[in-house]
């Protein structure tokens, strides 16, 4: 809403094959997407380049983290000025696997954040509350705390997306319903505003993820705070071109 450019990610998480990797980027390549939607694609870091030399010029590539130091001795881990030099453009922070699987704090995910942006990155910055936080009615108290941890070292958030994942919602086929997404949203406008800046609550993009498919796209993408989409599981189908275009 309110000329916000619609956003969509999709996020393969530690999906695909040089093969299935491959196929997708030719059916999106082939693809009629409508114009004025931004679209990234996020594939394992192992397909980064691949992605990045196959895809379409108007489709970005996102890597799915980063390390908050380096280049330097952190084994097994990739810079910010890494995926820059390599031509990548975004990166994708906060995930809920991320969160709950490896135990990043909010602290962590804000540090890593402000190396992105600082490398010159752009950022999908996702939050969301859990099914017991919910049910307590503290989902506004536990996003403002996750985003609360980046406003605290960023001031400039015109290269941040954020993403809003309730986690009851990540690839269990429970999609949230358009008032509870849209609600959400509101708080975190409103949050942006206080916190961060009445410019950046008017021109932040807030995506919803969670079990989007091309079937309950539609409905979410009206709601005038829903700017756009973070899409896994459908991101690895063809799906992944009507839930573009059922941008409004
Ligand atoms: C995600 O991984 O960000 C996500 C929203 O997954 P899914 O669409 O599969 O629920």
């Amino acid at each position: 809403g309110a000329g916000r450019r619609f956003f969509v990610g999709g996020n393969f998480k530690s999906n695909g094959t040089v093969e299935q990797i491959k196929n997708i980027i030719e059916t999106l390549n082939k693809a009629t997407l409508k114009e004025n939607v931004e679209v990234v694609i996020a594939p394992p870091a192992l397909y980064l380049l691949l992605a990045r030399e196959l895809i379409r010029p108007d489709i970005k590539v996102a890597a799915q983290n980063i390390f908050d130091k380096g280049p330097g001795a952190y084994t097994g881990e990739i810079a910010a000025q890494q995926l820059k030099d390599a031509g990548i453009d975004w990166v994708i922070l906060g995930h809920s696997e991320r969160r709950s699987i490896f135990g990043e704090s909010d602290q962590f995910v804000a540090s890593k954040t402000k190396a992105a942006l600082d490398a010159g990155l752009s950022v999908i910055l996702c939050c969301g509350e859990s099914l017991e936080e919910r049910e307590k009615g503290i989902t506004t108290q536990v996003v403002t705390r996750q985003l609360g941890a980046v406003a605290d070292l960023v001031q400039d958030w015109t290269n941040i997306v954020v993403a809003y994942e309730p986690v009851w919602a990540i690839g269990t086929g429970k999609v949230a319903t358009t008032e509870q997404a849209q609600e959400t949203h509101a708080e975190i406008r409103k949050w942006l505003e206080a916190a961060v800046s009445p410019e950046a609550a008017v021109k932040t993009r807030i995506l919803y993820g969670g079990s989007v498919t091309e079937k309950n796209s539609a409905e979410l993408a009206k709601q005038p705070d829903v700017d756009g989409f973070l899409v896994g599981g459908a991101s690895l189908k063809p799906a992944f071109i009507d839930i573009i275009n059922s941008a409004p």
